[in-house]
């Protein structure tokens, strides 16, 4: 974000064609300029050739495109899971991640500065809330990673730094410039948006018409467990998240997804198991099960192979779908946010 700048990627088509218009432009414009910066990945007006001299003079001048610097890059040796960290034009700091599936390449992504929700188990938060990231910067996240590796996105998951909810306009927004045919053109369906239950933003997501898949951070089966390692959760209960990612899937037709991050002696006995498949079974949801990605400053250990493979037996046995989320990049600063923490500490 440069200061009293125009932020020009997080325009859609329409407000695009507007700003063109006040500076005398026709209207034409605005989709090649749309073109040059959501499916070419132009880094700047300089390399924008069919556009006229003028226009982009003007263009340098008014407006920021957000391209990022390229501060840390490490590149996991065991499966090729790629952490970039990412300087803004403020000189703030996000991380983003890039994987590879059978499926395609997805690219998990921040979108805010730091965190303000306190999850106990997570690095994202240690340092606190910085400020909201604007569409552009959360879109740049994937084009810088597209340009600097070579690889096409086809997937995005909202599951970096940040909580979605908590900067919903701008999430909203870089959704829809993300799937946007004259852009990048992803399917909504293969964006995820991880939220730790703020239910007003999940009720209002369910209203936009938007297919993207949802999923609730969970981790606890009892609100006195969940408030004890979420401090969102004094705000609503599970039961309140629950009826809204109902209300999600009546709304959009889409599988929502559990996510229960396992914490030994926590969370991961095999009565919780019961209690979770109990509060899945009747959403249809899918369950995820991260073993918990041990953070220093935080004293969490990751249960033994035994007891997550007990604890996905029991779910299984009550027919619910779920997946033991893979754990990519341990070689890498691989928990949420550590990557981020560490150059802040090294800095300070
Ligand atoms: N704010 C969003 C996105 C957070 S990151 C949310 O809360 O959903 C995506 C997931 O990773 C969340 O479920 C989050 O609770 C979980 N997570 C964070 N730190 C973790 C850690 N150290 N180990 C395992 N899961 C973690």
């Amino acid at each position: 974000m440069t200061e009293n700048r125009t932020d020009i990627k997080s325009m859609t088509l329409p407000e695009l064609e507007e700003y063109l218009s006040a500076a005398g432009e026709p209207k034409y414009r605005a989709a090649q300029l749309f073109r040059w910066m959501h499916a070419t990945l132009a880094a700047g007006p300089e390399e924008m050739t069919n556009l006229p001299k003028t226009l982009l003079a003007y263009l340098s001048e008014d407006c920021t495109f957000n391209v990022p610097h390229l501060a840390d890059r490490q590149i996991s040796k065991i499966d090729g899971t790629q952490k970039f960290l990412f300087e803004l034009g403020d000189g703030e700091l996000v991380e983003s991640v890039l994987m590879e599936y059978k499926f395609g390449c997805s690219v998990c992504v921040s979108s805010q500065v730091g965190c303000r929700m306190g999850c106990r188990f997570c690095a994202s938060t240690l340092n606190g809330w910085k400020r909201n990231l604007t569409a552009s910067e959360i879109l740049e996240q994937i084009y810088s990673i597209t340009r600097i590796a070579g690889k096409r996105i086809s997937h995005a998951v909202v599951m970096g730094t940040g909580e979605p909810m908590d900067n919903y306009d701008s999430v909203v927004r870089f959704i829809r410039l993300l799937t946007d045919p004259a852009g990048q053109g992803l399917s909504q369906r293969n964006i995820t948006v991880s939220t730790c239950g703020i239910v007003p933003g999940i009720r209002k997501l369910a209203e936009e018409d938007l297919s993207v898949t949802l999923a609730l951070s969970l981790h606890a089966v009892t609100d006195e467990k969940r408030r004890q390692i979420m401090p969102v959760a004094e705000k609503w209960t599970i039961a309140e998240c629950l009826d809204a990612m109902r209300y999600y899937f009546d709304r959009t037709g889409r599988q929502v997804t559990l996510e229960y991050s396992l914490i030994r002696g926590v969370n991961d006995s095999v009565r919780d198991a019961a209690a979770l498949a109990g509060l899945a079974g009747p959403l249809h949801a899918h369950v995820n099960l991260i073993p918990v990605n041990p953070v220093r400053e935080r004293d969490c250990a990751q249960p033994t192979g035994a007891a997550v493979n007990a604890f996905r037996a029991k779910l299984e046995k009550r027919k619910i779908n779920v997946t033991i989320r893979r754990e990519l990049g341990r070689d890498i600063d691989g928990a949420c946010g550590q990557l981020r923490r560490r150059h802040i500490d090294t800095d300070a």
